[in-house]
């Protein structure tokens, strides 16, 4: 009794300060300065969930490109698996609508490749109060091949880009250039998002390669690269290739061709002989035989053939120079062929030339 009589005051004390700015906690009694939503603190983050994760997770990551299937939907990797999972996670955690300033650690073990165990721990600040939460979670991982891939391997395309040449077959050389160019399109519009830029098919064929693409976006932004960068010429045409959802589908065959004349062809104009520096609309050279600038457009050129390549020039030596005459010596038969100086000449005699040979006439190139 006289205990509880003595400490009658002290509460009684007690309560006086808490008249000035301590209130007993409503729930728990023990005093406290500043209440939140009517109780003390530790009342309150009893209220509060400042996060939650479910126990497992489960997770479809494509084993052929590691793509991670987010809803319905697919999205690329580009990313190391600890970030993906980290990802994953991130998107399962609940955090309460009132914090603020939320920082969340996760630290990850796996005990297998298919099993990523995480602590997570999320700080935040709810109405001025502190708070952190441990959780625990499990990622199991689940192979299963993406929309990209499974189209990929059943050789599923959109459109068919065609390499070909105006009024030619395109050589290798070139057909390589533009399976480069239509491959770094292809790589560049997958980063930018298309998850159908692929190459599902090639095909070598005597007038040229067919290459099979995922995406018809693709195929289009290649084609329009081709025009740009190499001159070339298309044509498209749609083929129906069935329905989808009501709606019919159509693959898009692209004939890409290439300019019939190509810098360094050597081509007949008439009685002339020109070297091609550039085709497009206008096809730019020289004459080989004045070494004077040559230009036409090339629709003109259809009867001129090609006859030569500056690839086959060989080297000569410049015996001598007289007036507007040049003696060089034919590199197989050593004989002196006199012919008439090229514009572009400048030397004396004596010196190393590049000549282009056709039979017993002799064209030196400009160096
Ligand atoms: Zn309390
Ligand atoms: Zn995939």
């Amino acid at each position: 009794m006289r205990a509880s009589i003595q400490s009658k005051p002290i509460i009684t004390n007690h309560n006086m300060i808490n008249t000035m700015n301590n209130v007993p906690c409503p729930v728990c009694g023990r005093p406290t300065k500043h209440q939140i939503d009517g109780r003390c603190r530790n009342c309150f983050l009893e209220t509060v969930t400042l996060a939650s994760i479910p126990l497992v997770i489960h997770a479809n990551i494509c084993p052929m490109c590691g793509s991670v299937k987010k809803g319905k939907h697919w999205e690329d990797p580009n990313y190391e698996i600890e970030y993906l999972m980290r990802d994953v996670i991130k998107q399962k955690l609940k955090i309460d609508f009132q914090a603020h300033d939320v920082t969340t650690s996760i630290s990850l073990t796996n005990s297998n490749a298919s099993i990523y165990r995480a602590q997570i721990t999320v700080t935040a600040d709810i109405k001025g109060v502190k708070a952190e939460s441990q959780l625990n979670t499990e990622v199991r991982i689940s192979k299963e091949t993406c929309d990209a891939c499974s189209r990929m391997a059943g050789g599923y395309y959109e459109a068919i880009v065609q390499i070909r040449a105006e009024g030619r077959f395109p050589d290798e050389h070139e057909q390589q250039q533009m399976v480069k160019l239509i491959d770094r399109v292809v790589e560049r519009q997958n980063q930018r998002g298309d998850r159908f830029a692929f190459i599902s098919n090639a095909q070598e064929l005597p007038e040229g390669t067919d290459i099979y693409l995922g995406s018809n976006s693709t195929a289009r932004q290649a084609v329009r690269t081709a025009v740009e960068r190499f001159g070339c010429t298309y044509s498209e045409s749609p083929t129906l290739a069935g329905k989808k959802d009501g709606k019919d589908i159509y693959r898009v065959t692209y004939s890409l061709r290439l300019p019939r004349l190509v810098p360094g062809d050597i081509i007949n104009v008439g009685k002339d002989t020109v070297l091609v520096n550039r085709s497009a609309k206008m096809t730019n050279g020289l004459y080989l035989e004045s070494g004077l600038e040559f230009s036409e457009h090339t629709d003109r050129l259809k009867n001129a053939n090609k006859v030569a390549d500056v690839d086959e020039a060989e080297n000569a030596v410049v015996v001598s120079v007289e007036h507007d005459m040049v003696q060089v010596m034919h590199p197989s038969t050593f004989k002196q062929v006199t012919i008439k100086k090229p514009v572009h000449f400048t030397g004396t005699g004596g010196e190393d030339v590049r000549v282009i040979l056709m039979e017993e006439i002799i064209f030196i190139l400009p160096s």
